[in-house]
């Protein structure tokens, strides 16, 4: 399963990947949102870890225009949002994201927040997943 990593801080891009990796699914990276679309586009992840807090486009920005795309509004979104900020979860949310963890990251709410996301989705009637 492909998952994208749109974050600008190292350490946390870091830590994700090697997360992410050591549970097998296969990483990419973007470290602003432009060019996490394109990459979101081309390769079309199961999943994006989209960080709120990014130079020039937000993650709240780039989470509305994967969602109001055809070709990418399925691709679940989890927001990265920093410890404390009740705002950025609600904020997340209204943009459109599927889910949010705080910062900072721990694999097991990292990992925790991926299988609910897909067992939620294998349950779903919608069906809208791929
Ligand atoms: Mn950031």
């Amino acid at each position: 399963m492909k998952i994208l990593v749109i974050e600008d801080n190292p350490v946390n891009m870091k830590l994700i990947t090697s997360i992410l990796k050591k549970f097998g699914y296969e990483v990419y990276q973007a470290e602003e949102a432009e060019s996490g679309i394109a990459i979101a586009k081309k390769e079309l992840p199961s999943l994006i870890f989209m960080d709120i807090q990014l130079p020039k486009m937000d993650g709240l920005e780039a989470t509305k225009l994967l969602k109001s795309d055809e070709g990418t509004r399925n691709i679940k979104i989890v927001a990265l949002t920093a410890f404390a900020m009740k705002d950025d979860k609600e904020r997340a949310l209204q943009a459109g994201c599927d889910g949010y963890i705080s910062k900072p990251i721990r694999y097991k709410e990292l990992l925790d927040k991926i299988n609910s996301l897909f067992k939620e989705s294998n349950e779903s009637s919608h069906g809208s997943d791929e």
